[in-house]
């Protein structure tokens, strides 16, 4: 794809706008945690709007029975880099499958649901932007993925 200047507030709004119906009916409140000033990193629209599809689609997954689910987006900038984090209220990743959620076809969900792809393709696009993704669980419940990407500098 093209790499052009992206507006990363945009490219979470087009993202949620995909889920928006499944946000009401589950009563998910959303939490933006942004700067006012837009936020733009180099990369492909549509490959990140995909990895941010794929990180909410998840997040909303682990939340299915989770009282009072929120899901909040955060954005950090500084010159250097950009932090853009997915966290959600549901159970959080066992420990033993820290290391094995990006591997493919790593799933724990029931067949049909979910083919163990998502973050693995999620982190194959965010490496060829030059970035990275990490997983990791909060503190009390829920899991964090946080996507980096360096600012080129230009
Ligand atoms: P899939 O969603 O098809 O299972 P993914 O690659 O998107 O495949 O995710 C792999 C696995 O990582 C999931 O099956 C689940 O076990 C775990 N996982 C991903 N996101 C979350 C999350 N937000 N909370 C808890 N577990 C998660
Ligand atoms: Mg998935």
């Amino acid at each position: 794809g093209t790499l052009t200047a992206v507006s990363v507030q945009a490219c979470i709004d087009y993202a949620l706008r995909l889920y928006q119906a499944r946000l009401r009916s589950s009563k998910v409140e959303v939490i933006r945690r942004w700067p006012d000033e837009e936020v733009w990193v180099h990369a492909d629209l549509v490959r990140l709007e995909q990895v941010l599809v794929n990180l909410i689609g998840n997040a909303l997954q682990a939340m299915a029975d989770t009282p009072d689910p929120q899901l909040t987006l955060a954005i950090d900038a500084d010159d250097r880099q950009v932090r853009i984090r997915v966290a959600d209220t549901g159970p959080g990743i066992p420990e033993q499958h820290l290391s094995r959620i990006f591997e493919p076809f790593f799933t724990t969900k029931i067949p049909g649901s979910g083919l163990g792809l998502g973050l693995s393709i999620s982190s194959r696009i965010i490496d060829d932007l030059g970035g990275r993704l990490d997983a990791a669980n909060l503190t009390g419940a829920g899991a964090l993925f946080t996507i980096t990407l360096t600012r080129d500098g230009d």
